[in-house]
């Protein structure tokens, strides 16, 4: 979406903090790359933690805590994220972050791929599962979000038109092809009523029937 309809929206809706503004430049001089969802993405996540009335959230892809610590301020009290994350790295500054905002009783981060991680869940109820990790794994991701929300749950992937290039037919490599195949199991699975919403760099929603 054009950057002047971006501003707008974020400027009346998504405005950060003092806290959201330091964990951005402190990740910044961290070295962490800058790849956080942006705010008026991270607003439309509040929005549906509040939709969904999520108690629980699986989030795939930590980075700094910025996406977490915003869906955990959308959440009623005794709500949890529990976020996964590759990099010991950035688990250790987003459990920083996530301290300083007064957020470590709701938001947990373990470490560990998550491939390699989603299945010590199996058995686990979601009411939301955020994907914003790698991208070649996303259809992987979304067979395992299907496992574990509950009926009614909600699959959230971000990063579905990288900038466009999704939708353009002339582009190609495997990162594309792994989110291609994603939105279009989004798309056509029978259970899930499902839309990419060209927010940000694309963020998909399906609500999941059992
Ligand atoms: N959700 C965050 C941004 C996540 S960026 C926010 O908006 O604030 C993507 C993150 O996914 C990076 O921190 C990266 O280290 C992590 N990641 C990449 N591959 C992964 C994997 N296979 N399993 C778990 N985390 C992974
Ligand atoms: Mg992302």
């Amino acid at each position: 979406m054009g950057d002047e309809i971006n501003e707008y929206i974020a400027g009346l809706f998504a405005r950060e903090d003092e806290l959201l503004r330091e964990l951005r430049d402190e990740a910044e001089r961290a070295g962490l790359p800058a790849i956080s969802v942006p705010p008026e993405t991270a607003r439309f996540l509040q929005l549906l933690v509040r939709a969904a009335d999520a108690r629980r959230v699986l989030e795939v892809g930590t980075l700094g805590g910025y996406s977490a610590i915003w869906m955990a301020r959308a959440m009623e009290e005794g709500g949890s994220i529990l976020s996964l994350e590759i990099s010991p790295e950035h688990a250790a500054f987003a459990r920083r972050c996530i301290e300083r905002a007064g957020l470590s009783h709701a938001i947990e981060v373990r470490v560990g791929p998550a491939l390699q991680q989603l299945p010590t869940l199996d058995g686990e109820k979601f009411d939301i599962v955020f994907l914003d990790a790698d991208k070649e794994p996303l259809p992987a991701y979304l067979d395992w979000a299907l496992r574990l929300l509950r009926p009614g749950g909600l699959v959230i992937a971000d990063n579905t038109l990288r900038g466009g290039r999704v939708a353009d037919p002339t582009e190609d490599d495997a990162q594309l092809r792994a989110i291609r195949e994603f939105n279009r199991k989004l798309a056509s699975n029978p259970r899930i009523t499902g839309l990419v919403v060209p927010i940000g760099d694309g963020v998909a929603v399906g609500v999941v029937q059992p």
